[in-house]
């Protein structure tokens, strides 16, 4: 088994130690999991990111998706025989109700999964992990037909799906989309449309690894005068295939170019048009599609696959920052390179470089970003594990999705950088892998949502809105997390610095709510990154009081997890109070500035 994986060592303590998957596996509807079943689909799931995803992690970047003559885009092969062997074990189900043909698994234990082929290639990963989003939807707003012909074959494998909700004019901006549908009257699935309009950056839009595709379109049902309705209210959701079910007709959705990525090449990446005509299916242009739900609920209902698909994307780049880590580490082990600064440089050759202190130093900060980031993505699949049970866990889940995606996303990039930097020049060519997962890994502060639009989302909806009792929760178990700290001399100090953190994010919050809200949302990404810090050194300090109870088992485990902690709150920690205090000053440096000094 390759050694850039995440180790079973590390997934181990974050499922059965920390986050105690084993209360998961005591609930009802659970009877046919026990820990020997979940550590078998973990052991599968690494020896096949293993044997058949980390192989052709080089070769998906070199040799992008192409399109033919005919206009069908097709991927390099070894991506479609790894996500064929990935199907006929069950995987793409292994989320899903034994009624829906899948294994019921926690999502917790689904996300440790998925890590491992997010680790091993990122790009060929993407298929399932939009395509488990796009089945869940439908399993959840479908109808039975829709569920029997469209939500089935995807966790069965057989089919994958994708999420169209970008135009090329409507990226952030989600209500301005002009993919118009209109009526074509009923059948077995429901009510059925005509849909015209482009689809922009759609991942898996098209490719050959599956013959069909299933793909969940943001459209607007026009006014009898023609007219779109306006904003968000305005949009329903649709879901069209790439072959209409029975298998026969081709329906008029096609690929009408690849873009072209800086990273993540393997996942196919398209413009895609609807109705342009080039296939006529029922004997008439149009892309055929039926509404999901009802007219104007559409982004309501997408917003269920957008969340999962941002705790994803952090997970992802939770992966590509651990994946970067452990090639940091290998090779810090054998680079020879300088003399120790103790010895004065005269006696022995050259050191392996992680004697270094600044090498240590790199090696360290990875560490806490890339296990920080693991755990944080963890921890909210517990909670959505739990959400249905436990509704206060339920709001810190949604108060927490915005942190889940971009802190990983950013913080991820950054651990990416510095394995770059742990190789020197060898980092900065092709020939080492490290170059390629911080190509890869800077897509993740972008989709679904980029970094600005989380912080928004976190301040603006999640933070002033509301009843505060996703914030009531997560204060909750930071005291705990403090108590259980209390009695550990060695994290007594890392305990009084996260409660005076937790102090100082309240007032900020208590001098936005009093202030102008134009100003407070213009310094949104500086609480982002304030809370984000504070929330991951929360989850650490919770994790170095859980690594006790297993130093005698494993001391190395522990002390690495101390020693991150440690890190984390001697050198990061304190960055969080910074950006706190600058967002609470509503400064207006970046807020108003005349745009004619650019
Ligand atoms: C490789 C790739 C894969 C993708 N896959 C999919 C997919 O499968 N399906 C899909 O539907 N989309 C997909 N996307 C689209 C992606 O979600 C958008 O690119 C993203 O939401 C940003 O939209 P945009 O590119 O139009 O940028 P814009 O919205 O134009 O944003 C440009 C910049 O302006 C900032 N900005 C915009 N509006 C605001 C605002 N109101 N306040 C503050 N700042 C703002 C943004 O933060 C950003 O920095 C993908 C994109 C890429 C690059």
């Amino acid at each position: 088994m390759s050694d850039v994986l995440i180790p079973a060592r590390e997934l181990n303590f974050l499922l059965w130690n920390w986050l105690d998957a084993e209360a998961l596996l005591d609930r009802p509807g659970q009877e046919s999991h026990d820990r020997e079943t979940v550590d078998a689909v973990l052991n599968l799931s690494a020896s096949l990111a293993d044997r058949l995803f980390l192989p052709h992690f080089k070769d998906a970047d070199r040799h992008e998706p192409w399109v033919d003559a005919d206009g069908q885009v097709h991927v390099l092969p070894a991506i479609a025989e790894a996500l064929r062997e990935y199907a006929s074990l069950g995987l793409p189900g292994a989320g899903f109700s034994p009624e829906l043909g899948g294994m019921g698994l926690p999502a917790l234990i689904v996300s440790a999964s998925l890590a491992q082929f997010m680790a091993a290639s990122l790009a060929t990963a993407a298929y399932p992990m939009l395509t488990m989003g796009n089945a869940r939807l439908l399993a959840t707003f479908g109808n039975a037909a829709q569920i029997a012909a469209f939500a089935r074959p995807q966790i069965e494998g057989s089919a994958l799906g994708t999420m169209c909700l970008s135009e090329p004019q409507a990226g952030s901006g989600l209500g301005d989309v002009r993919t118009r549908a209109t009526a074509d009257g009923d059948d077995a699935l429901g009510r059925r449309f005509r849909l015209t309009g482009n689809k922009m950056w759609i991942s898996g839009g098209d490719h050959d690894i599956t013959r069909d595709i299933v793909h969940l379109v943001l459209a607007k049902i026009p006014a009898d005068d023609g007219a779109l309705p306006e904003g968000t209210r305005g949009i329903s959701l649709f879901v069209v295939p790439k072959w209409l079910p029975g298998g026969g007709e081709r329906n008029d959705v096609s690929g009408a170019g690849l873009n072209h990525k800086m990273g993540y090449r393997g996942t196919s990446n398209c413009l895609l048009n609807l109705g342009e005509g080039r296939h006529q299916p029922m004997g008439a242009p149009g892309a055929v599609g039926w509404l999901v739900g009802e007219e104007g609920q559409g982004l309501q209902l997408m917003f269920q696959m957008m969340n999962e698909a941002r705790i994803n994307v952090g997970l992802g780049a939770a992966a590509a920052a651990y994946r970067g880590y452990r090639h940091a580490l290998g090779y810090a082990r054998e680079r020879l390179q300088g003399r120790p600064l103790a010895k004065g440089g005269s006696d022995g050759g050259p050191v392996p470089i992680i004697e270094h202190p600044d090498v240590q130093r790199m090696l360290l900060t990875q560490k806490a970003y890339a296990e920080g980031a693991l755990a944080l993505v963890l921890y909210c699949a517990k909670l959505v594990d739990e959400e249905k049970a436990d509704p206060a866990g339920a709001e810190l889940l949604a108060l927490l999705t915005p942190v889940a995606k971009s802190w990983p996303s950013e913080w991820g990039v950054a651990a990416n950088d510095l394995a770059i930097q742990v190789h020197g020049g060898y980092g900065y060519t092709r020939d080492f892998d490290v170059e390629q997962l911080y190509r890869d890994n800077r897509l993740n502060p972008i989709h679904e949502g980029t970094t600005g639009i989380q912080a928004l989302d976190l301040l603006g909806r999640k933070v002033l809105r509301g009843d505060g009792a996703g914030m009531a929760e997560l204060g909750d178990r930071i005291i705990r997390t403090a108590s259980r700290a209390e009695g550990h001399p060695a994290l007594a100090e890392w305990e009084s610095a996260l409660l005076q953190a937790w102090d100082e994010l309240q007032e900020t919050i208590a001098v936005f709510r009093s202030a102008d809200p134009v100003r407070v949302l213009a310094n949104a990404t500086a609480f982002l990154r304030g809370f984000g810090h504070l929330v991951v050194a929360w989850l650490w300090l919770d994790m170095a009081v859980t690594a006790i109870a297993v130093e005698a088992d494993d001391p190395d485990l522990a002390a690495g997890k101390q020693r991150a902690c440690r890190y984390f709150f001697e050198c990061e920690l304190p960055n969080a109070l910074v950006w706190l205090s600058f967002s609470r000053s509503l400064s207006d440096v970046a807020a108003e500035v005349p745009t004619t000094i650019f």
